[in-house]
């Protein structure tokens, strides 16, 4: 596949925790419709660096460029209007809300169109909900889970409700969503469809990190592979090339 144009670029991203640096100079490059994985050991700063990308922590150092802008002194609402969404590593949904409401909570966030879409007009009230009801069933369908809009998200499956919190992010008409650790808790049927998912929005022109455990998953959709460890950045490449790179094996091993 060719790769498209560089969309993101994360540079000299660093944050410490009192004594701990628990991401250090951290680099990383997304390309349209291209899938980067960030994988690495248990407290190798994977979740931070997307907290710091998407405006949970306010990095010490560092440039996150979306298309040129740049985001590392926004707050988190008005990076997401910028156009990057998120997954979190627990999914975060209303329980006590339908699916299909779950779903529209993802337009209501940006309350308006994203900003780099911003323009185009802004449609009536009656319209735009019109619409967000519409596109909240189509996404529903997209990530399989037409037949339970009506559901209480809270009784979904762990599954489901990861697949939820995917059309949700899906919701804010992103231009790169940031999944973390999609896969975790999945059973294998389950882990299939999120692939097949992932390689459709990939196909569809999105761009992705994905911080992932599940090498399996990695190495079946990933266009490119960092690897972190303390923090720092370990290795990048093809994932072939990560997954074979002693230094990223030994991580693991924790050696
Ligand atoms: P990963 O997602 O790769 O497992 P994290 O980014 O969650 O790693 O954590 C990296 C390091 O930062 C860990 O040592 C973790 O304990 C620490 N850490 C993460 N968030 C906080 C926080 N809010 N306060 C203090 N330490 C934190
Ligand atoms: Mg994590």
């Amino acid at each position: 596949r060719e790769p498209g144009a560089e969309l993101l670029r994360i540079d000299g991203a660093s944050k410490r925790f009192g004594g701990l640096q628990a991401v250090g100079e951290m680099e990383l490059a997304v390309r349209e419709a291209s899938i980067h994985a960030v994988i690495g050991p248990n407290g190798a700063g994977k979740s931070t660096l997307a907290n710091l990308l998407t405006g949970v922590y306010q990095p010490d150092e560092g440039s996150f460029r979306l298309d040129g802008v740049e985001l590392a002194q926004l707050k988190a609402h008005a990076i997401a209007r910028s156009g990057v969404a998120r997954t979190f590593q627990t999914p975060q949904v209303f329980p006590h809300e339908t699916t299909l409401e779950n779903v529209k909570a993802g337009f209501v966030d940006v309350a308006q169109l994203p900003l780099w879409k911003a323009a185009l007009k802004p449609p009536s009230q009656y319209r735009r909900e019109r619409e967000i009801h519409d596109r909240a069933i189509e996404l529903l369908d997209r990530v399989g889970l037409a037949e339970d809009a009506s559901t209480l998200a809270g009784s979904l499956s762990y599954g489901k409700q990861r697949a939820l919190e995917i059309a949700r992010a899906m919701a804010m008409d992103p231009r790169l969503i940031v999944l973390d650790e999609p896969a975790a808790g999945l059973n294998p049927t389950e882990c299939d469809g999120l692939a097949a998912l992932l390689l459709q929005l990939r196909e569809d022109g999105m761009a992705m990190i994905l911080v992932e455990h599940h090498m399996d998953l990695v190495g079946q959709v990933a266009d490119e592979v960092t690897c972190m460890d303390q923090g720092r950045l370990l290795a990048h490449g093809s994932a072939e090339e990560v997954l074979a790179d002693p230094a990223v094996v030994a991580a693991y091993l924790g050696v």
